[in-house]
């Protein structure tokens, strides 16, 4: 079995998950990982916090990480910002509106479930948040909690995925401009779970690929998840081989949210090889100069 030492892709209490960053780099230093890249979405808020949290396991280091949600014809591309620098003041204002938009779509969605007849407050999907980035899990635990769904992906299945009843458009960013904001701001980028299982609702496969890949490589993308969450071995071979035909860095992670799902991959159970993290570093190290 291959030993797995790097987790690239993680969600802390700052966005959708539910573990603190300082939880988050205790579990994945006792699953034996030896490189994470935290990455929240729209928000670097819990990066300082897992820096300090690291420090306290000294056989770990820690990424600094960011996920961009952006939209494409019917579905949806994140992109991963390794080495994203959380002191950069012009990219915390980006962010900052970035997260109102997310405000403004999380309240039109308790609205639409208010009109379906689901008593779902907006003040308790706050609460849920607590000074997270919002998102639709925060709106899936309000739902599981009043129980009208049993897991928060049963909520996406019927009300907030693509398809759900309550769904609502986020604002757009397309994601070459994700990329180049990101090369901006001196992040190398990664195009994340680049097709979705078939099994989960709002997870469809994004359609051509190769030539959304073409576009994001001449953007400056670095690199594509290949080793991502419930992927299986055919999907991680034929990733692998596209990573190869556009020269992208393999990447990828558990993406893991400690969100209560029945199944989800944890830390250390996914990951890419130390020759990937390597990669990066010496991208990072000729970025740099
Ligand atoms: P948002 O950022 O508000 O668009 O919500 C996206 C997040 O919802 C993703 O990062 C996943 O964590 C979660 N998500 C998306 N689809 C599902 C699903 N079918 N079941 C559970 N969680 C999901
Ligand atoms: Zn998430
Ligand atoms: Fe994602
Ligand atoms: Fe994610």
């Amino acid at each position: 079995m291959t030993i797995i030492e790097a987790d690239l892709h993680l969600h802390t209490t700052f966005s959708d998950g539910t573990l603190t960053p300082t939880q988050l780099v205790a579990l994945c230093a006792e699953r034996g990982l030896k490189t994470i890249c935290i990455s929240d979405h729209d928000t670097t808020n819990g990066l300082q916090e897992a820096f300090d949290a690291a420090a306290a396991h000294p056989d770990i280091t820690v990424i600094p990480g960011i996920e961009l949600s952006t939209d494409v014809p019917g579905s949806e591309i994140h992109i991963l910002g390794y080495f994203v620098d959380h002191s950069d003041a012009s990219l915390q204002a980006i962010l900052e509106d970035f997260r109102s938009g997310r405000e403004d779509r999380g309240m039109k969605m308790v609205e639409n479930l208010n009109n379906l007849g689901l008593a779902i407050s907006w003040e308790r999907v706050q609460q849920i948040a607590g000074d997270a980035s919002i998102g639709r899990p925060h709106i899936a635990q309000a739902l599981v909690e009043a129980g009208y769904v049993k897991y928060p992906r049963d909520a996406f299945d019927e009300y907030l995925g693509r398809n759900g009843s309550a769904y609502v458009e986020r604002p757009k960013l397309l994601p070459e401009d994700a990329v180049r904001l990101l090369v901006e701001h001196g992040a190398l980028p990664v195009m994340a779970h680049p097709t979705y299982s078939a099994s989960k609702s709002d997870r469809e496969g994004v359609s051509s690929l190769p030539d959304i890949l073409g576009k994001l490589k001449s953007a400056g993308l670095v690199g594509m998840e290949v080793y991502y969450g419930d992927y299986t071995p055919e999907q991680v071979e034929w990733l692998h081989g596209l990573a190869d035909d556009f020269d992208l860095i393999p990447c990828g992670g558990s993406d893991y949210h400690a969100l209560g799902n029945p199944d989800e991959p944890e830390p250390g159970t996914v990951g890419p090889p130390m020759s990937s993290v390597e990669a990066l570093y010496a991208l990072r190290a000729t970025a740099a100069i």
